[in-house]
């Protein structure tokens, strides 16, 4: 059996805990490797050979980081197809979708690569008599990182190459469901130059995660999984004085209005409703037809779709969705379907007790669908993460807003209308932090940032792009005076020109 290895100070090595989780295909359910979870002790060394390693590679220049950079880029594009095989082996998404991944994760290095000019500081002559100033960003020291399963080559892409760029050291605890791709990724930025110790990779569950919240060493701590671990993470790093994003789950709605095309529409509800089986921050669980009229043609629409998704293992090109991840969160998706029709909604697509053949032992859930779901409903309240499609039929637009402005999540939002005017109200009004018009999935590009409002984020940074090389530096502003010719004598009020 593969056993998972750590990577600490530039060496891959097993880790010597004695504790263990196992790493199941989802596709067959099968156990493929183990993954020892990491002692404290493992977790100090990680700390101690980041910290050993910083100052050296926070001096660097810039532009050498970004050589690096550069040529991590070159190595991820080439090995894309085997970080993407470590991807669907572990997590069950389909190939090109693990590919979508790994690009989007290579964008965050393109963005990366770019970090003289992002780090390039500012300069004020003469701001007093011979007096001059300027202010730059600089690392914080060692930071961490914590992943969740759904985008295990992705996520960490969000934070380590920004904050490496930036001349910081970085541990990174992966998920512990999916542990490879972060691994090969590992091994390819060491090829690409990365200094030893500068990213270390340690394994592990709950106790790794507080003992990385609690090192004195430790400045900052990126965080993304679900929201009841993200508020923890932000609650206990920031009083162990540190600073923290933790972002968190979601329920994303699509509002469709009267005057939309529903054909695009209901193409758009498939991709962000059921690919990779629902388990996207990003995915769209919640449609809001405005209107009776438009829920029932929608309704129309989706029934025969959701009927004939194809569902199978990533190995199977036609697949346009795989498994969930664990045979416990395939149970807790099963769960809630069951909730919903104790609850009363109407189930028009039922996915439970979908099987198949030759994968009979594999974690799959077929496309569901609810139609007259109401607010107060649990599948309504609570991320599912899994390929249910819940629809909640608005009487109007103004009703349609104020549900979603309502929900306790604020990640991600669409509406799909042809109409200017009531798109532009929707971005101004809507209480959600990326809103997509015509777009299912609006997740914000690599120079842009990612960050939900509400319980999606705790923190005041969001995530990669501008506000990630924010967050792993900090400012300095210097202000000199040369040469010290102006005498002046002793001054005892406060400055001033
Ligand atoms: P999770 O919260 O279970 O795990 C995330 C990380 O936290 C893992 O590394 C895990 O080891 C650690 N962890 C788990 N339990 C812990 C505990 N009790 N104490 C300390 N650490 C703990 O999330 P997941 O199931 O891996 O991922 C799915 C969730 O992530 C969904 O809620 C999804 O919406 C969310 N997500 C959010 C975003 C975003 O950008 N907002 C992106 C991707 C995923």
């Amino acid at each position: 059996m593969q056993v998972i290895e750590n990577a600490v100070a530039g060496k891959r090595a097993v880790s010597s805990s004695g504790r263990r989780a196992p790493v199941f295909n989802p596709a067959t359910g099968e156990q493929i490797a183990e993954l020892p979870l990491s002692t404290t002790a493992e977790i100090d060394a990680a700390v101690a050979s980041a910290k050993a390693a910083q100052p050296a590679w926070g001096n660097t220049p810039p532009l050498k980081r970004a050589r690096v950079m550069f040529k991590f880029k070159e190595l991820l594009d080439r090995h894309a197809a085997d970080l993407a095989r470590e991807i669907s082996r572990e997590h069950g998404k389909t190939h090109d979708d693990a590919l979508g991944e790994v690009q989007r994760g290579i964008e965050c290095v393109e963005y990366a690569c770019g970090i003289p000019e992002l780090l390039k500081g500012t300069f004020s002559r003469n701001v007093g008599p011979a007096i001059d100033s300027y202010a730059d960003r600089q690392p914080l020291g060692v930071v961490a990182g914590i992943t969740p399963f759904n985008f295990p080559a992705m996520v960490p892409m969000w934070m380590y190459p920004a904050a490496i760029a930036c001349g910081n050291a970085f541990i990174l605890k992966p998920s512990e469901r999916d542990p490879s791709a972060p691994m090969l990724a590992w091994d390819l930025l060491m090829e690409a130059g990365c200094p030893e110790g500068v990213l270390n990779v340690v394994h592990g569950d709950k106790e790794a995660v507080d003992h990385i919240l609690d090192h004195p060493d430790i400045m900052a701590v990126s965080f993304v999984g679900s929201t009841p671990i993200a508020e923890y993470v932000y609650q206990r790093g920031t009083r162990a004085g540190k600073r923290v994003q933790a972002l968190g789950g979601a329920k994303n709605h699509m509002v469709i209005l009267p005057d939309a095309d529903l054909d695009q529409a209901a193409d758009a509800l498939m991709g962000a409703g059921y690919g990779s089986a629902g388990e996207r921050c990003m995915a769209i669980s919640v449609a809001v037809p405005v209107g009776e009229r438009t829920a029932d043609a929608l309704i129309a629409k989706l029934k025969p779709r959701v009927e004939s998704l194809k569902i199978g293992p990533a190995t199977d090109k036609d697949a346009e969705m795989g498994p969930l991840v664990t045979a416990m969160h395939r149970d807790k998706v099963v769960g809630y379907i069951d909730k919903g029709v104790e609850e009363g909604a109407e189930l028009v697509v039922d996915g439970r007790g979908f099987s198949l053949q030759g994968y009979e032992d594999g974690y799959y859930v077929g496309g569901t669908l609810f139609d007259r779901v109401t607010t107060d409903m649990t599948i309504y309240r609570e991320e599912i993460f899994g390929p249910v499609l819940s629809v909640v039929r608005a009487p109007d637009y103004a009703d349609a807003v104020k549900l979603i402005n309502a929900h306790e999540y604020g990640n991600g939002v669409a509406i799909f209308t042809r109409d200017g005017d009531a798109a532009r109200d929707f971005a101004d009004k809507i209480e959600v932090g990326m809103v997509g018009v015509n777009v299912p999935i609006p997740v914000p590009v690599a120079y842009h940032s990612f960050g939900g409002w509400k319980r999606s984020l705790f923190g005041d940074h969001s995530i990669y792009g501008p506000e990630g090389v924010h967050f792993y530096t900090r400012l300095k502003t210097v202000t000199t005076r040369w040469p010290a010719g102006i005498k002046s004598g002793a001054q005892f009020t406060f400055p001033t020109l």
